[in-house]
């Protein structure tokens, strides 16, 4: 299996501002495959983020492609800070005034991407061979307000409220097809965790 090397450089969040509105930036999440480092949403928190690239050893010019899970301004601000990398997003790259179709994979890497329709009508999660596990990139297919993290089995992940979704039930259903190929989760905001188990066969 391939091994793509996968660091979650910051963990995302969502907390409410006094007085009204949110302060919020989600996962951002640095994947090295095939010669290659893509960085899934940079988030709005640019200085963390070139800070945490900088403990890495990169600066913005070292990023080759930045991944979009979903077209939410938060996920998306900081890629004003790398102007050389390629955007992507789960259909599409971005070059210029072009908009590329390509397949399963991020092109020259490893890195599947699977279509979550749900809390946006096109949203798409990333699966990482990490070693012999699989990461899930997961966007907001599951994120939470700071100290509200869910319990982990399969259940309450697939009860998680999204109160922004777009289509809950098409939610429900991205959600069990995630969870059936997912080791590890990288929620848009809040901690990596562990599915416990698998959601069992039939299960709707
Ligand atoms: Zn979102
Ligand atoms: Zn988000």
């Amino acid at each position: 299996m391939a091994a793509a090397r996968i660091s979650v450089l910051r963990e995302g969040y969502v907390a409410d501002l006094e007085g009204g509105g949110l302060r919020a930036s989600p996962s951002s999440v640095l994947i090295e495959d095939g010669g290659l480092k893509v960085l899934a949403d940079p988030g709005t928190d640019g200085e963390g983020l070139l800070s945490a690239l900088s403990r890495e050893g990169l600066g913005p010019r070292d990023v080759d492609m930045i991944f979009i899970t979903h077209p939410h301004l938060d996920h998306i601000l900081n890629i004003r800070l790398f102007a050389d990398a390629e955007i992507i997003d789960p259909n599409c790259i971005y070059r210029g005034d072009e908009e590329i179709p390509y397949g399963e994979l991020i092109p020259g890497t490893e890195v599947e991407v699977l279509p979550t329709p749900g809390h946006t009508s096109d949203h798409g999660s990333l699966l990482v061979p990490v070693g012999t596990e699989t990461w899930l990139v997961a966007g907001d297919l599951f994120w939470w307000r700071d100290g509200a993290g869910p319990r982990t089995d399969i259940q309450s992940l697939l009860a998680l409220e999204d109160e922004l979704a777009w289509d809950p039930p098409a939610l429900r259903s991205s959600r069990l097809a995630a969870l059936g190929r997912a080791d590890v989760v990288i929620p848009g905001h809040g901690k990596v965790f562990r599915p416990s188990g698998r959601p069992r066969p039939g299960l709707r």
